[in-house]
C-alpha cells in the first residue's frame, strides 16, 4: 500500500492542537481547503471521496453553484438587519416554503433560527407554552444537541461529562431498537412490550398528564441509524393523544432527502405536532426551522423566541436554493438507489465477514453495526475505529455512530456518481476484509 504524505495536513493539525481547545471533538484526521459535490480536497491536495457530508450536512452536495449564486447574491444585498428588527422576504418565503413541503395538519406555521439545537430548544419552549405543562420525555440513545436542554435530552453520558447539571423535567424511555435489545424475539413482540414500557413510564417516571412533548427521532442520527417500527410510532402518537402530549419529530440528521423525503415522519402513517430540522436544509449554511400546528406554534407568546440571528438572510437564500435544487434533481428519488446500492454493499459484505452484526437504515440512512461474536451486547468499538482509519489513508472520510462508536454510519452526498460511491464502497469493502483477516 502506498503511504499518503501528508505534510501540510499534519501542520494544520498540529496549529489546530496549540490553538483550539480540546473539547472541539475531532471525528477524522481529514483536512480540507475546497470542496465540490461529493469530493474534499484536502490540505495536500488529496482528493477524499465524501462518506460524512458534514454529519449530513451536504444532501445536494458540496457548493451546488446555484446555492453559491444564491448566497453571493443575497450577501450583495444585506447581510444581517436582524429578523426581529426588520421583516426581510427570503426568511418569510423559507417559512412558506416549509409550510408547503410539511404540512402538519390543516394550518402549518414555521420559524427559523441557526442551528438545530437551537431548533430543539425553541421547540421544546413552544410545547411548554401550548401546554402549560413541563416535563419532556426523550430516548436512550438519542442525540438532539449540545446546548443545555438539547444536552438534557441527549442520551450518550460521553458527550455530557462534567456538563451538568442538566435541565430538569426530562425523562427518558428506551428507543425501540429491537436489534439490540429484541434479544431474537418476533417484530410485533417487541413493540408490544417497547409500548407497554412507554405506557409505564407514566407510573414510574412521571404522569402522563404532565408531559408538554415527547422528542424522537424516527431514524436515529448519532445514535446509530436506529430506525423506529411503523406499530410503536403509531402507539406512540396513540399514547401522546390520549394525554394531550405534543409529538416532536427531530429531523435534523433525517431531513432533507436523506431518507427519500422532506420528513421521516412522512414514511409512517403519523403527523407530529413540532419537527425540527437544520443541516442539509441549507447545505451548511447556519439555518433552522421548528415547523408545526399554526395553534401550537402560535401559543408562544411574542418575544419569547428571538435572537440576533435567526434566519438570516444568507442562510435562507441558501435554504431555498437548495430545496429548489433538491426538487429540480429529484434527490428523494435519488436517495432511494443511493441507498439501495449501499445496504446491498453492506449485506453482501455482512455474508463475508461475521464483525458485523447488523445492516440498517431507511432511504440513503445506512448504517452497519461492528460486533464480537454476532452479539449485539459487545461491541466492536476498536474495530470501527481502526476502520475509520484506514479508510482515511485510501482517501474516504467516514464517521462512526452509536453511543458505543461502533457504527458506520453513510451521510455521503446524494448528488454523488454511481463512480464515486462504488469507489467508496470498495475501499470499506477493502479495508473490512484486511482488517478483519489480519485480526483472524
Ligand atoms: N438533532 C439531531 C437529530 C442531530 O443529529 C443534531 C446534530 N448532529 C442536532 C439535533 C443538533 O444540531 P446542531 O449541531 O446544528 O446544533
Amino acid at each position: 500500500m502506498s503511504v499518503t504524505v501528508r505534510t501540510n495536513g499534519e501542520a494544520l493539525l498540529a496549529r489546530r492542537r496549540r490553538a483550539v481547545a480540546n473539547g472541539v471533538g475531532a471525528y477524522n484526521i481529514a483536512t480540507a481547503v475546497s470542496a465540490s459535490g461529493a469530493v474534499i480536497i484536502d490540505a495536500d491536495g488529496a482528493e477524499l471521496i465524501d462518506f460524512a457530508g458534514g454529519i449530513g450536512v451536504v444532501n445536494a452536495g458540496h457548493c451546488p453553484p446555484s446555492v453559491v449564486a444564491a448566497i453571493v447574491d443575497q450577501a450583495q444585498r444585506f447581510l444581517h438587519t436582524s429578523f426581529n428588527v426588520a421583516t426581510y422576504e427570503p426568511y418569510v418565503a423559507l417559512c412558506e416554503k416549509l409550510i408547503d413541503l410539511l404540512p402538519h395538519g390543516p394550518r402549518t406555521k414555521a420559524m427559523l433560527v441557526s442551528t438545530g439545537a437551537e431548533a430543539v430548544e425553541n421547540a421544546v419552549k413552544i410545547a411548554r407554552q401550548s401546554t402549560g405543562r413541563q416535563a419532556v420525555l426523550c430516548y436512550t440513545d438519542a442525540y438532539h444537541g449540545r446546548t443545555m436542554m438539547a444536552m438534557s435530552l441527549t442520551s450518550k453520558t460521553g458527550y455530557k461529562l462534567g456538563c451538568g447539571p442538566f435541565a430538569p423535567e426530562v425523562y427518558r424511555v428506551p428507543y425501540p431498537n429491537c436489534y439490540r435489545n429484541g434479544n431474537g424475539i418476533a417484530p410485533e413482540r417487541f413493540v408490544a412490550d417497547q409500548l407497554r414500557l412507554l405506557q409505564e413510564c407514566g407510573s414510574n417516571q412521571v404522569v402522563p398528564d404532565q408531559l408538554a412533548a415527547v422528542i424522537i427521532e424516527l431514524v436515529q442520527g448519532e445514535g446509530g441509524f436506529n430506525v423506529a417500527p411503523p406499530a410503536y410510532v403509531s402507539g406512540l402518537r396513540r399514547f401522546c393523544d390520549e394525554h394531550g402530549i405534543l409529538l416532536i419529530c427531530d429531523e435534523i440528521q433525517s431531513g432533507f432527502a436523506r431518507t427519500g423525503s422532506w420528513a421521516t415522519w412522512q414514511h409512517y402513517d403519523v403527523t407530529p405536532d413540532l419537527s425540527t430540522y437544520a443541516k442539509s436544509m441549507g447545505s451548511g449554511m447556519p439555518i433552522a426551522a421548528v415547523v408545526g400546528r399554526a395553534e401550537v406554534m402560535d401559543a408562544a407568546k411574542p418575544s419569547t423566541i428571538g435572537g440576533t440571528y435567526i434566519g438570516n438572510p444568507v442562510s435562507c437564500a441558501a435554504a431555498l436554493a437548495t430545496i429548489e435544487l433538491m426538487q429540480s434533481l429529484d434527490l428523494n428519488a435519488r436517495a432511494l438507489v443511493v441507498g439501495d446500492r449501499i445496504r446491498e454493499r453492506f449485506l453482501q459484505l455482512q455474508e463475508q465477514v461475521p464483525a458485523i452484526g447488523d445492516v440498517r437504515g431507511l432511504g440513503a440512512m445506512i448504517a452497519m453495526e461492528l460486533v464480537h461474536d454476532g452479539d449485539p451486547h459487545r461491541p466492536d468499538t476498536e474495530l470501527c475505529a481502526r476502520l475509520l482509519a484506514a479508510c482515511h489513508e485510501e482517501g474516504l472520510v467516514l464517521i462512526n455512530a452509536g453511543v458505543f462508536k461502533n457504527i458506520i454510519r453513510v451521510l455521503c452526498p446524494l448528488v454523488i456518481t454511481d463512480d464515486q460511491l462504488d469507489r467508496g464502497l470498495d475501499i470499506i469493502d477493502r479495508q473490512m476484509h484486511r482488517l478483519t483477516r489480519k485480526a483472524a
